[in-house]
């Protein structure tokens, strides 16, 4: 738990919020100002700041909720598709520094836009260059 966090403050009751979901590890509830109506937050209980810092097993749990209200969105609210989002770092925007998921639900013509730039590799060798940096840190799942 970290003093000066929004979502803490959530989880321990101090600041008030519309809950969905909630267990000893897992919260999920409605953010106050929604990319849609529906739009849920979905955070693990204890305070870890981003992806580089929760543990794997949480971050499966924070998951496996993420796909819970993704699938209440389809059949509750009738989206007609769901936007996942994770901020790691102001760089990426993340604001609040407790990782969380974005579930966002989406309709034809609702408006939204998650644009980003299409860049291009120079060639195959660079491709392989970058991924031979990613993979030299990766280990199987267990
Ligand atoms: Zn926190």
């Amino acid at each position: 738990m970290s003093n000066d966090c929004v979502f803490c403050k959530i989880v321990s009751g101090e600041l008030p919020s519309t809950k969905l979901y909630e267990d000893d590890d897992v919260l999920a509830f409605l953010d106050i100002s929604p990319a849609a109506k529906g739009h849920a937050l979905v955070i693990p209980k204890a305070h870890h700041e981003t992806i580089k810092d929760i543990p794997a097993e949480l971050l499966g749990k924070v998951s496996a909720v993420v796909k819970q209200i993704a699938q209440a969105l389809f059949a509750g609210l009738g989206a007609e598709g769901v936007n996942v989002g994770q901020a790691n770092g102001p760089v990426a925007g993340q604001v609040v520094p407790h990782i969380h998921f974005h579930v966002i639900p989406r309709r034809t013509d609702d408006g939204l836009t998650f644009a980003w730039s299409h860049q291009k590799y120079a060639d195959s060798a660079e491709m392989q260059q970058l991924a031979a940096k990613i993979t030299a840190l990766l280990t199987p799942n267990t």
